[in-house]
């Protein structure tokens, strides 16, 4: 499970070129990664997605084939090699830093043969309705894996292991297609009445052998890369009962408890909340109210109420189960879920990510390495900083000062187990300003200098620990006691 003050990194992001040479770049940065602060990796998946080379990870083909058969068009993913992979996570843990693995169990696509079958067409935007009776129609669900034969599993997928697919390949028509007989999973998010189908050919999570199946390959995916725990992709099209399981089997042998994040793409944080109760808390889950939230006050030009920033989240109504981050491979420009935090306002999120009390966050590969692709180059203002600050100094009791709606702040009291810890925070989403604040006793009667370099003027501190803290229009300071430096 993370620590207190455990910094995540989301390494990778939807543009980056086809050439197969992230493991090995990811292998050189670990020990700069470990430098900077960061603790915990979210690494793409890993298997071979249909589109071979090309595919980003959520294409699934095969979730043996971790770059070491020659399917797809080539033996390597995206990113690499198997070996280069396993070697890559042995160089993490050298280095200190743990490794999630993205686990993409809703579908599968690029399948080896079709097959016929009956099916209804369902209407897309309400799946509880059929449009039609039952017709014959081709499908792609024969996953035979002839570059990869009985290795590791002989395990071969058809029609029963699905629920559904988008595609005949009969008629060339593209539709919500749910097989003869089949029931779409209950437990799933309610939009577009039942959201168990989101592409490809959606996996059959009732059905006892795919169940089986998928333990088994988890077992053996954890005890060949030896990941930490996990990234779960598309929980809210996966029946929630599902990955308590799955979960749960992986650490029996072992009576690890392996840390998982879902992805639950919703804004409802009463939906989030209710399936945090029904998954009974085995994951957390990655905090999108809260990026909605920096969304809209990033593109409101000043009109955003700040005091409501942390309203209608995970982390502010459910914190242990909070991953909070700023922006994502989906939410970049040119996405499906394209919300990009714009520049100005991506110092005041990611402080307000990193230097608080609750949530574990998520540093996203592109606000750290750029965009080449979309002319987003090098890193946000501030970004090594902030993680610093929260390896040092984000420590301690938190006091909140969030009563204006431009001018909000808070402060950390520090430790005795880090010198010196402690800071305070003032940002605006509008006109600079300013607000006493109290950082406490023992940083009582000394002087505070913003490490941003926004401010130039010293704070002073009076007896009981209160001082006037400022910012400019726009931005975000981190003031800290004068004499210490961050790096
Ligand atoms: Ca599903």
């Amino acid at each position: 499970m993370p620590g207190i003050n455990d910094t995540m990194m989301q390494y990778f992001e939807w543009y980056l070129p086809s050439d197969s040479t992230l493991w090995n770049k990811l292998t050189k940065e670990s020990k700069h990664l470990e430098n900077i602060g960061v603790t915990h990796l979210w690494l793409p998946p890993a298997y071979k997605g249909a589109g071979g080379k090309n595919d980003v990870g959520y294409g699934v083909y095969d979730l043996y084939d971790l770059g070491e058969f020659d399917q797809k068009g080539a033996v390597q993913t995206k990113y690499g090699t198997k070996d280069e992979y396993v070697e890559a996570i042995k160089v993490l843990h050298e280095n200190n830093i743990k490794v999630l693995a993205d686990i993409v169990l809703n579908h599968k696509m690029g399948a080896d043969e079709t097959e016929d079958v009956l099916a209804v067409e369902d209407d897309a935007s309400n799946r509880n309705i059929s449009l039609t009776e039952a017709k014959t129609i081709r499908v792609w669900t024969k996953y035979t894996f002839p570059g990869r034969g009985d290795m590791y599993s002989n395990f071969k997928w058809n029609w029963t292991h699905f629920h559904g697919i988008d595609w005949d390949e009969n008629s060339g028509k593209t539709a919500i297609y749910k097989f003869y007989g089949k029931h779409w999973d209950e437990d799933v998010d309610k939009e577009n009445g039942n959201y168990d189908y989101l592409m490809g050919a959606d996996i059959d999570l009732n059905n006892v052998d795919v169940v089986k199946e998928l333990k088994r390959w988890g077992k053996w995916y954890t005890s060949t890369t030896l990941v930490d725990g996990y990234r779960l992709d598309a929980v809210k099209h996966i029946r929630a009962e599902f990955f308590p399981e799955w979960l749960w089997e992986m650490g029996r042998d072992t009576d690890k408890r392996y840390f998982a994040v879902g992805e639950y793409w919703s804004s409802n944080i009463d939906v989030i909340n209710e399936y945090i109760g029904k998954t009974n808390g085995c994951m957390s889950l990655f905090d999108v109210p809260l990026h909605y939230n920096f969304y809209r006050a990033s593109i409101s030009n000043g009109e955003f109420n700040m005091s409501h920033i942390f309203d209608g989240t995970i982390v502010g109504t459910n914190p242990s189960k909070a991953v909070t981050f700023v922006d994502n491979h989906d939410t970049e420009p040119g996405q499906a879920l394209e919300s990009w935090i714009l520049d100005w306002f991506k110092p005041l999120a990611y402080a307000l990510i990193l230097l608080r009390k609750d949530g574990f966050p998520c540093v996203f590969y592109g606000d750290y390495y750029g965009i080449p692709e979309k002319q987003i180059n090098g890193k946000i203002e501030m970004l090594d900083l902030f993680i610093k600050l929260r390896k040092y100094f984000a420590y301690g009791e938190q006091i909140d000062y969030f009563y204006d709606k431009n001018v909000i702040g808070f402060t950390r009291l520090g430790d005795y187990d880090h010198p010196n810890s402690g800071l305070a925070v003032v940002m605006s989403d509008s006109t600079g300003g300013c607000i006493q604040m109290n950082v406490g006793k023992k940083l009582a009667n000394t002087i505070f200098y913003d490490c941003t370099g926004n401010m130039q003027e010293p704070v002073y501190v009076d007896n009981d620990g209160n001082g006037i803290f400022y910012c400019k229009d726009g931005s975000v300071s981190v003031w800290i006691k004068q004499g210490q430096q961050v790096n």
